[in-house]
């Protein structure tokens, strides 16, 4: 099975200023493309050929679960924002971040704090278990929560190649930003 690169709901200049189209063509346009272009060559007769991305993120190791699982990532992150600002969470997702943040304010406080304090590349989560429970989760590298049983409902990319073109070294400005094009349905669907 050949894994394709998936389309995004936007064109690469619309959320810009937050993440400028430079970013967006170099970002998913060359580096997400390199890691489906890894993933097929090297998942050849081998027994993830084919496996879903799901399967290969809980049972791969070495590089076909680094480049399976940065695919994924890349997807599932892109496709969390929109052009269209303001949306805000809702209904039981918002419940649930007032009981377990204190408030959606310090949610995102804490989730931008997180973040930040990656040494060198990874990912930050807002996860829920079994029981809907929410917890923010840091991971390292091309790392993924479901792996560990954990259901993934938001995540930022805290490697430099995100934020470098528009940001440079302010890794907790980018983050800030990234709250603005956040499409806060996309998450209450996940959740
Ligand atoms: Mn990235």
């Amino acid at each position: 099975m050949k894994h394709e690169m998936p389309v995004l709901p936007y064109t690469n200049d619309a959320l810009a200023p937050v993440i400028s189209q430079q970013t967006i063509d170099f970002h998913w346009g060359k580096h997400v493309q390199t890691y489906v272009n890894n993933l097929n060559n090297l998942i050849q007769g081998t027994p993830f050929e084919d496996a879903s991305l799901e399967h290969i993120i809980q049972k791969a190791d070495g590089g076909i679960f680094n480049n399976g699982a940065q695919v994924w990532n890349h997807t599932f992150y892109f496709h969390t924002f929109t052009p269209k600002k303001g949306s805000a969470p809702k209904g039981e997702l918002l419940q649930a971040l007032n009981e377990t943040f204190g408030s959606v304010g310090a949610f995102k406080k804490q989730f931008v704090a997180d973040g930040t304090a990656i040494f060198g590349s990874g990912w930050v989560w807002l996860v829920k278990d079994a029981n809907k429970k929410l917890s923010i989760v840091k991971t390292a590298n091309g790392d993924n929560p479901i792996r560990n049983g954990w259901i993934p409902l938001l995540t930022f990319d805290v490697w430099e190649h995100a934020y470098y073109l528009d940001y440079q070294n302010r890794r907790a400005d980018h983050l800030s930003a990234l709250w603005d094009i956040v499409d806060w349905n996309v998450i209450y669907d996940r959740y």
